[in-house]
């Protein structure tokens, strides 16, 4: 009898000889020993060895989780083409900064500041609202993001908001907008994001004496109480908003009791922790991607799941099966200050280092629309990670999707790239999550039947 195997499968070593065997594709994964392994390799190679299945149960089990005798698997690969036609904007409002984080990725403060006009963000309003209407969508979508803190150009934030709002209602469609934010808002600015914002990303870093030591004011005073204040303020209101805990060497020791503080106190529903990205004023800091940063990280998920909440790390999500990590190889659409179009929230302006990789169009001046560079933006489509030699042979290729590109630019420049100190984390905490699916699916194997097929990710 024939046999083949009918999906793409990984085999991630664990201690004492054993390996998961881990079908993405398939959404299924179970713990083997060597000899389960040689008998898929056998098949593979294209020969079943009836003697380590005399009864036929382990293939049988096998086609149970779709890894044998299945059909094609569907890959979960969108792709795009031709001049982008976006509904959300993101604006990249200001590159001033209320704050001097010493990790800031974008030396905000340190930089002459680039304020956005009420015309640039008007002109990117009415570009995705008018796309949002001829696609007969019912709604589009405003994102106010970095490079800065966006509430710093306060006025042109409400501003924008409101004609987006009346745009909105001239074409019949519904706007919904969201922000980063450092967290140091007055209560006038909170009483406004509670009652137009769908919702907001505030940088906080847990335990105060933590947040204290990299978050500083102005002045170089702590800004944990002010960052409390605010959070304090949406719990009382409901308002759904997430919190960003970015962990920088000297802390790593602390992000358990830092994530335990934020569950204690704290109603956030969403806790993403990243280690510290060394670029901006953090360029030359020791790196916090390292073996003690995943053994913390694990503490503060056990930590986290005593109080029904769960922390994330950006690769790490074995939810999503997609082949773009972000927006940079989907047509994401962000204007810097000075109205010109960038992929990418970590290249906010003209001047910045991969700023020729990133920025991709620019307002033409007569028609109130757009001109596209397709070269540069096809080359950013091209980052897809089946794309991406180094990603093929990676477990984890399905969901981390190839990782942040402005990151691998900063390690790799324009060669190839061959990995990094994330990839090892990525593969570590997807792999903790690929056991704890096994785990609650009652310890023998995990399998989410009709999962396959694309889900990409924003
Ligand atoms: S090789 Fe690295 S970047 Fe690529 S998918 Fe794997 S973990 Fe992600
Ligand atoms: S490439 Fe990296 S920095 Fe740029 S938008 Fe994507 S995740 Fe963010």
């Amino acid at each position: 009898m024939s046999v083949d195997v009918s999906a793409e499968l990984f085999t991630i070593p664990l201690e004492d000889s054993r390996y998961i065997v881990y079908a993405p594709l398939r959404r299924a994964a179970f713990v083997a020993n060597a000899e389960v392994v040689n008998f898929l390799a056998d098949i593979k190679a294209g020969g079943l060895d009836q003697s380590a299945d005399p009864d036929g149960s382990l293939a049988e089990f096998l086609r149970r989780l779709e890894i044998l005798d299945a059909g094609e698997e569907a890959l979960p690969v969108t792709e795009f083409a031709g001049d982008p036609e976006p509904t959300t904007v993101t604006l990249f409002l200001t590159t001033a900064c209320n704050l001097r984080c010493t990790y800031c990725y974008a030396s905000a403060g340190d930089t002459p500041t680039k304020n956005m006009s009420i015309e640039v963000a008007r002109r990117g309003i009415d570009f995705v609202a008018s796309n949002a209407a001829r696609k007969e969508l019912t709604d589009f979508e405003i994102l106010y993001h970095g490079g800065g803190e966006p509430t710093v150009n306060w006025r042109v934030m409400v501003d924008s908001f409101e004609y987006a709002r009346e745009k909105a209602a001239e074409l019949n469609l519904h706007v919904r907008g969201a922000s980063a934010s450092n967290g140091v808002l007055s209560d006038a600015q909170i009483d406004w994001i509670i009652a137009n914002l769908h919702s907001v990303n505030i940088s906080f870093d847990g335990l105060p004496s933590a947040h204290d030591k990299h978050r500083l004011t102005v002045l170089g005073q702590g800004s944990s109480h002010l960052v409390m204040h605010t959070i304090g303020r949406f719990d009382e209101a409901n308002f759904p908003y997430g919190l960003r805990v970015t962990v920088t060497r000297d802390q790593i020791a602390r992000l358990p009791d830092s994530v335990e503080f934020i569950c204690a106190n704290f109603q956030v529903e969403q806790i993403q922790v990243e280690p510290a990205y060394q670029l901006g004023r953090w360029t030359n800091a020791p790196s916090a991607e390292t073996d003690e940063f995943i053994n913390a990280y694990r503490e503060a998920q056990q930590r986290a799941h005593s109080y029904g909440r769960e922390i994330t790390y950006s690769a790490a999500r074995l939810g999503a099966l997609t082949n773009h990590f972000c927006g940079v190889s989907q047509d994401s659409f962000a204007l810097s200050p000075d109205g010109n179009v960038s992929a990418c929230y970590e290249s906010f302006s003209e001047d910045n280092p991969w700023a020729k990789v990133f920025f991709y169009g620019e307002p033409e001046k007569e028609s109130g629309k757009y001109s596209f560079n397709l070269p540069v933006l096809n080359n950013l489509r091209g980052l897809a990670v089946q794309h991406r030699e180094f990603c093929q042979g990676c477990f984890a290729k399905w969901t981390c999707a190839g990782d942040c590109y402005h990151k691998s630019l900063t390690i790799s420049g324009e060669e190839e790239f061959q990995g990094s100190d994330r990839c090892h984390i990525t593969r570590e905490l997807t792999k903790d999550q690929i056991l704890e699916r096994i785990a609650a699916a009652g310890g023998l194997f995990w399998h989410e039947e009709g999962t396959t097929g694309c889900q990409p990710v924003e």
